[in-house]
């Protein structure tokens, strides 16, 4: 990956963004604000599936009351979302929230915006400038024609231009879009012009599995760059999911310590000699019930399985009619068929428990050679499906000319 880019660091309560600080993950509570248990069930829930901080929304008295009892029960960084009324904003941190957002689009006077800075700066609480292309400041729609990168990007520097006039530089910034090329190069470009951290979405992305395909695609091109300093998913969802979804996002980027099972799966071929899906369904449904943070391979045949996933922490090939179960690629078991999946989630919990080391050191002796006379089986019935020996003979016959 490229060098992240440098941001200045903010606090959102406890929660560092930018400067450095390890890409965090936001998700949003769907339940009614002034249901107080309700919502901290929610932020709960948001917090066990890998959310750093919840943002809930402030859009009435009640809701800003709500919050009031929310925040010192919450077991992380509260974000109040604030829409048109700039009074809900100072409501909000009066309640004690950790940080807000400010929508530009709909938050238009200066002096309103302002009177929030003060107040937030006051409380040493940050604020998202957080830029929407389906409700972009109407003067920049009309100037552009449309809510194009360059709008977006426009009505953050004008809004940010407001907070930096009363000293106020505890920023994060959003400009999010639905399209994923147009996010992508509104966030390109306000990277180059501010130094502030930048919160990454793609807006109203939709339900699964197109609202995460959305997502991924703006979000991951994005820190794959180095540009991104916290991200949110905005799926038509359970809001878990979107939490789940950022943190498996990150861990598959090397963002962030895997805390969850990553099953890799061979996409299966007809060498494969079980139903790789069924086996690969099942042994994922069981093993993220352990709840393992280990990565769990599951080939379809003895053939080239343990070799390609020799990444793994631990896998299963299909042999003939057997399983062989690898640790690092060295097959440390052979078990029947039907046994696979069980022998596969026993391991890896001794595997978690034990250590690689001691694992290796406790397998079957006979297993590595089993799996070798098998493999030397299947290739001798059903050919080599590299053509390797022919592929090299042709290479060669190139190679002289003949
Ligand atoms: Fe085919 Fe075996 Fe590779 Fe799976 S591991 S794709 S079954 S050759």
């Amino acid at each position: 990956m490229t060098e992240r880019r440098q941001t200045r660091q903010i606090m959102v309560g406890e929660v560092k963004v930018g400067g450095g600080a390890p890409i965090s993950v936001q998700s949003m509570t769907t339940t009614r604000t002034a249901d107080v248990e309700g919502t901290l069930a929610q932020v709960y829930a948001l917090r066990g599936a890998g959310a750093d901080i919840v943002r809930i929304t402030c859009n009435d008295v009640d809701a800003a009351q709500g919050l009031a009892e929310i925040v010192p029960r919450s077991p992380v960084p509260i974000i109040a979302d604030i829409h048109f009324q700039y009074r809900l904003a100072l409501a909000a941190l009066e309640a004690g929230v950790q940080g807000l957002r400010l929508n530009p689009g709909n938050i238009r006077n200066p002096d309103h915006i302002k009177a929030v800075a003060r107040e937030a700066s006051d409380r040493g609480v940050p604020i998202r400038v957080g830029v929407n292309a389906g409700s972009l400041d109407k003067d920049l729609l009309a100037k552009y024609g449309a809510p194009v990168p360059e709008a977006l990007v426009d009505s953050a520097l004008h809004e940010i231009g407001l907070l930096e006039e009363v000293g106020f530089t505890d920023i994060k910034i959003s400009v999010k879009h639905s399209y994923v090329p147009s996010m992508v190069s509104a966030y390109r470009l306000l990277s180059e012009r501010v130094d502030y951290p930048l919160h990454l979405g793609v807006t109203e992305a939709g339900p699964p599995p197109s609202g995460l395909i959305k997502s991924v695609a703006g979000i991951a091109t994005l820190l794959l760059e180095g540009i991104g300093d916290t991200i949110r998913f905005s799926l038509t969802a359970d809001p878990v999911e979107e939490a789940e979804a950022g943190r498996r996002l990150l861990e598959q980027l090397g963002l962030r310590e895997r805390a969850s099972l990553d099953l890799i799966a061979c996409p299966s071929c007809g060498r494969a000699e079980v139903d790789v899906v069924a086996v690969a369904t099942e042994a994922q449904r069981r093993l993220e019930a352990e709840q393992l943070p280990i990565q769990v391979a599951v080939m379809g045949c003895v053939v080239n399985g343990p070799g390609e996933a020799r990444e793994a922490d631990i896998g299963i090939a299909a042999g003939k009619s057997k399983g062989h179960l690898f640790i690092k690629g060295k097959v440390v078991r052979v078990v029947a068929e039907a046994e696979m999946v069980d022998a596969l989630v026993e391991e890896a919990r001794k595997l978690v428990a034990e250590g690689v080391e001691a694992r290796l050191a406790a397998a079957d002796e006979l297993a590595d050679r089993l799996a070798e006379e098998e493999a030397a089986e299947l290739l001798a019935e059903r050919g080599d499906a590299n053509r390797t020996a022919a592929r090299r003979a042709s290479v060669a016959e190139v190679a002289r000319g003949g």
